[in-house]
C-alpha cells in the first residue's frame, strides 16, 4: 500500500511538498482553510511584487529623459506619469486568483486530494477537520504541518482595515494613499515603503533600529537608505507605541512621544505562527516561546511521523525555504536521498529598487566564524551596459577565501539583482573558486560582467 500524506497547508511549504510526494507514488491529502498558494501567493510574495512592478516601471520612466525618450510637448516623462491604484489593485488580485487555481489545477493534475477546511492534529497519526458540525479524520503514515504565519499585531497599533493597515489589507485600496507612515523597517517595510514613494505617495519610514535593513549588508542598507532619502522619503527613528485614526487620517505616536502624522499606516513588524489551536501539545510537538514548531535539519518535529516547513518553524521566512523544507520532509519520509537543510546556502533578494540580493555568508558572519577571506567590490556604473541602459547605481561585491578563493558570498545590489545572483549562487553551493566564476564566459555587454569581474578581481588581490 501506498503510504499515506496528511499535509495541513497549502502554501509552499505545504503544496510543493504535495507535488513531490505524489510524484513519488505517496497517497497524499492537502488541507488549506482558506487558498491555495497560502499566504505566499494570496497576501505576501505574489501580491507584493507584482506591485512593485509597476513601481519598477516607473524608476525606468526616472531613467527616460537620460535616454532620449520625452513627452510630445517635450516635458520629461515622469512628471506626467500617475498611477491607477485600483487598477494596480485588480491586476494584483487577478493575478492572484490566476496563480491559486493553476497550483490548485496542478496539484488536482498529480492526484493529490485537496480539503478545504482548518485541520488539526488528533494524535502524531491522525488529523482532524471540522466540516458543518461533522468531524472529518485523516489517518496517515506521515503529517506535515505547513501552516504559515499572519502579520503581528502591536498592542494599540490594531489595523482597522481601512487607514491602519497590515500587509495583506493593502490589495483593496482603491487610491494611492496621500501619505503613508510605514512603521517597521525589515524587508516588508522597505519593500512597501519602497515601492509607495514611487508609486506617487508621501512616505514616513520608521525604522527601530539605527538603518533600514539592518540585517543586509551595510554597505548596501546605506545606500538604500540614501536612495529613499534622495527620493524624498522621510526617515524617523523610533518604535510605535499607538497609532489612531484622526479626522481623515492617522496619528502614529512613537514610544520617545514624537508623533507621526500621515493618511495611512502600515504595520510592518513581523509575523506570529498559526500554532495555536492546532493540537500540538497533545500530539508531543514542541513549540518554542513564540510558538514556533522545533524542526530538525530534516523537518523532522519532536512527535515521530510529525513534520513541518515554513514560516511556522521560524527557520527563515522565505518561500524558497519553505518549499525546500517541505521537498526534504517527503524525501525522509518517503527514503529517497535526503539532503539536509543547509542556510549557508540560501539566497534571497530585498525587492527595492534597487534590489539587493545576497547569497552564502554575509561579512558579519564570516568574521565572527574567524575565516580568512577577501572582499572584491565594484559599482555598476563602470559597467558598459549599464551605462547604455542610464543605470548608474549598485555594486557587486564578492568574499572569496584568503588561500583557496572559495566564494563564500556575495551581495549584488541593482535592477534585477535578484536575478544576476544566480551564478553566485550556484558558486557557493558548489564551492567554486572566484578564478571558476570568472573563467565562464559572460556575454558583452551585460551586467553580469560586472559578476565575472569582481571574481577576476579577487584573482590578483593578495592571497
Ligand atoms: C509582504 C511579504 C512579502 C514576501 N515576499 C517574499 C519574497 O519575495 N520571496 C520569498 O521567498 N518570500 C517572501 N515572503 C515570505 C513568504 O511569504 C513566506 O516565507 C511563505 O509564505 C511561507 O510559506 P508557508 O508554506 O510556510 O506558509 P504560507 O504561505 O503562509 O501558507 C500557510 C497556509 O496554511 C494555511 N493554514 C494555516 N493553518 C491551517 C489549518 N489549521 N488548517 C488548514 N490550513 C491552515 C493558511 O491558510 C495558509 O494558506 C514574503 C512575506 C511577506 C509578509
Amino acid at each position: 500500500m501506498s503510504p499515506r500524506i496528511v499535509i495541513v497547508g497549502g502554501g509552499p511549504g505545504g503544496y510543493e511538498a504535495a507535488l513531490v510526494a505524489a510524484k513519488a507514488g505517496a497517497s497524499v491529502t492537502l488541507i488549506e482553510r482558506h487558498g491555495l498558494g497560502g499566504n505566499a501567493v494570496l497576501t505576501d510574495v505574489v501580491p507584493s511584487k507584482t506591485v512593485i512592478a509597476t513601481a519598477e516601471l516607473l524608476t525606468i520612466a526616472e531613467r527616460a529623459p537620460e535616454l532620449g525618450v520625452r513627452r510630445a510637448d517635450g516635458g520629461p516623462l515622469a512628471d506626467d506619469l500617475t498611477v491607477d491604484m485600483g487598477a494596480v489593485n485588480a491586476r494584483v488580485r487577478a493575478l492572484v486568483s490566476r496563480q491559486s487555481e493553476d497550483i490548485a489545477a496542478r496539484l488536482e493534475r498529480d492526484g493529490v486530494r485537496v480539503v478545504a477546511g482548518a485541520a488539526r492534529l488528533a494524535s502524531p497519526s491522525r488529523v482532524v477537520v471540522d466540516d458543518a458540525g461533522e468531524t472529518l479524520a485523516f489517518d496517515a503514515d506521515a503529517i506535515l504541518l505547513a501552516v504559515g504565519a499572519r502579520p503581528r499585531i502591536v498592542p494599540g497599533c490594531e489595523p482597522d482595515g481601512e487607514r491602519v493597515l497590515t500587509w495583506t489589507q493593502l490589495y483593496d485600496l482603491e487610491e494611492l494613499p496621500e501619505h503613508l507612515v510605514v512603521v517597521g523597517s525589515g524587508v516588508t517595510g522597505a519593500e512597501f515603503a519602497g515601492a509607495y514613494r514611487l508609486l506617487g505617495s508621501a512616505v514616513t519610514l520608521v525604522a527601530s533600529r539605527d538603518r533600514v535593513l539592518s540585517r543586509e549588508d551595510p554597505d548596501a542598507s546605506e545606500h538604500l537608505t540614501e536612495v529613499f532619502r534622495r527620493r524624498g522619503m522621510t526617515l524617523v527613528g523610533g518604535r510605535a507605541a499607538r497609532v489612531e485614526r484622526v479626522g481623515d487620517g492617522v496619528e502614529v505616536t512613537l514610544e520617545d512621544g514624537t508623533v507621526v502624522a500621515g493618511s495611512h499606516c502600515l504595520m510592518a513588524v513581523g509575523s506570529v505562527p498559526n500554532t495555536s489551536d492546532l493540537g500540538l501539545e497533545e500530539a508531543g510537538v514542541e513549540v518554542d516561546e513564540r510558538g514556533l514548531i522545533r524542526v530538525d535539519r530534516v523537518s523532522r518535529t519532536t512527535a515521530r511521523g510529525v513534520y513541518a516547513a515554513g514560516d511556522c518553524t521560524g527557520v527563515l521566512p522565505l518561500a524558497s525555504v519553505a518549499a525546500t523544507q517541505g521537498r526534504i520532509a517527503m524525501a525522509h519520509v518517503l527514503g529517497d536521498a535526503v539532503t539536509p537543510l543547509d542556510l549557508s546556502l540560501v539566497a534571497s533578494n530585498v525587492f527595492t529598487a534597487p534590489e539587493i540580493a545576497s547569497v552564502g555568508a554575509s561579512e558579519a558572519e564570516l568574521e565572527e566564524r574567524g575565516l580568512f577571506y577577501r572582499v572584491s567590490r565594484l559599482d555598476l556604473a563602470g559597467n558598459p551596459r549599464a551605462k547604455m541602459l542610464g543605470i548608474d547605481e549598485g555594486f557587486v561585491k564578492i568574499f572569496g577565501h584568503t588561500v583557496t578563493g572559495q566564494v563564500f558570498g556575495a551581495v549584488v545590489v541593482g535592477p534585477r539583482a535578484s536575478e544576476h545572483i544566480y551564478p553566485l549562487s550556484l558558486a557557493v553551493a558548489h564551492h567554486l573558486t572566484v578564478d571558476d566564476v570568472a573563467a565562464a564566459f559572460t556575454v558583452y555587454p551585460s551586467l553580469s560582467g560586472t559578476v565575472s569581474e569582481a571574481a577576476r578581481r579577487l584573482h590578483f588581490m593578495d592571497r
